[in-house]
């Protein structure tokens, strides 16, 4: 393709020049492969799992128990059934849920129906083979050859893995212990829940600095002479949380407060009966002209999204609805403004104008940084409308 002379080259190293480092780390990953080739086609030990393994579990960027879980799930020293019989301790070896295998770590994460269902819930993208039987080390193995746009976008899709692999976990002991069965939903939840609050401490998420329009909706009062009903659910143990509401006036002022325990089966099930309990409270009260609004901004809500598409005399050309499950209320505009892009897609627009209500989002839009869920679907569109024009405006 161009006029040079061909050379030899070390493809070990970007520049194509021989060094020691670089041929000791190709012959280490050589024989971590040799090594988990053997442990993949013999019966698992955890002898067998490369060395870079184990010294990876360390580094990861979680909590320290998760860590140590990741370890033990590795050395076989979880307690689960299949591990108890192995040590001799009289217990039935299959899975508490679908009875159907052995429960072994690698079932109870990633092969049983409810493990799968959890996957297939959360925002991963990750998808259990149906064919092959996965084993989490060896995801742990091959998780370097999966192409992150950062550093960053990896850490945190990592942290959120094992904090599925650790809710999972503690719904097998919340079912074993307490008889609690959780939805597979629920877990994912729990999960999502633990591994936001972990984000925001690990790496101070800040919404991008806006241009010209606020990164995030503020709280903003309700109109004159209407009130505020803020409303919350906290999951504790065992089903059981509590529920609160308050209802403030224009002016800030609360009217009325509450806070009490319920048992509840589930979180939606929880922030269903806040809401119902705040809004029961205005009907007793005669307070009507109220407005709704919960404080959690990661989830906990059923959520459907809908768009429209007009031309420019007004007239519709397409119109969308559906429901998306849980998820929190930015996932839901995401999800408007791509299935949008998607239809005009469809209807090879070539002037796009999308108007959207949440400043947000067109923030996000703006400075190219929608979270790391949604940027492949976002580069997917992106060719498109690197082809047409296109605009993308805040409307109230
Ligand atoms: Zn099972």
């Amino acid at each position: 393709m161009f006029p040079r002379a061909d050379h030899l080259c070390w493809g070990a190293e970007k520049h194509g020049i021989f060094s020691v480092k670089s041929a000791y780390r190709l012959l280490s990953n050589l024989r971590d492969q040799v090594q988990l080739r053997a442990s993949l086609s013999r019966s698992h030990s955890w002898e067998e799992i490369p060395p870079s393994v184990w010294k990876r579990i360390w580094g990861y960027k979680t909590l320290p128990k998760i860590k140590s879980f990741l370890w033990k799930c590795c050395a076989q020293g979880v307690p689960t059934r299949d591990n108890l019989t192995k040590r001799q301790i009289h217990v039935d070896p299959g899975c508490i849920r679908c009875g159907g295998s052995a429960e072994t770590i690698d079932h109870l994460l990633l092969d049983c129906p409810f493990a799968r269902a959890t996957w297939f819930d959360s925002n991963l993208s990750f998808i259990v083979p149906s064919h092959t039987s996965l084993k989490l080390s060896h995801i742990l193995w091959i998780w370097k050859e999966y192409n992150f746009p950062s550093k960053k976008d990896e850490e945190e899709t990592l942290a959120l893995f094992f904090f599925v692999c650790w809710y999972l976990w503690l719904a097998r002991n919340e079912l074993v212990f307490h008889q609690n069965a959780q939805e597979a939903q629920d877990v994912f939840l729990r999960a999502h829940r633990a591994f936001a609050e972990f984000q925001q401490a690990s790496w101070a998420v800040t919404p991008p600095e806006p241009t010209n329009t606020p990164t995030v909706q503020p709280q903003v009062p309700p109109p004159p002479g209407a009130l505020k009903l803020n409303y919350d659910f906290s999951a504790t143990q065992n089903s059981k949380g509590v529920i609160g509401f308050i209802i403030r006036t224009a002016e800030g002022t609360p009217i009325m407060g509450v806070s009490e325990p319920v048992t509840s089966p589930s979180i939606l099930w929880g922030e269903a009966q806040a809401v119902l309990s705040g809004l029961q409270a205005c009907v007793d009260a005669h307070l009507d002209n109220i407005m709704l609004e919960t404080d959690n901004a990661t989830l906990a809500w059923r959520l459907g999204v809908g768009g429209i598409l007009r031309d420019h005399n007004g007239r519709s050309r397409c119109c969308f609805a559906y429901y998306i499950g849980v998820g929190s209320n930015f996932r839901a505009e995401i999800e408007g403004l791509l299935n949008g892009i998607q239809q005009a897609i469809r209807l090879q627009v070539k002037y796009l104008w999308i108007e959207s209500d949440s400043a947000a989002l067109v923030s996000y839009v703006d400075n190219n940084s929608l979270p790391w869920e949604f940027q492949q679907r976002w580069r997917f569109y992106s060719g498109y409308l690197a082809k047409v024009v296109w605009r993308i405006t805040h409307c109230f």
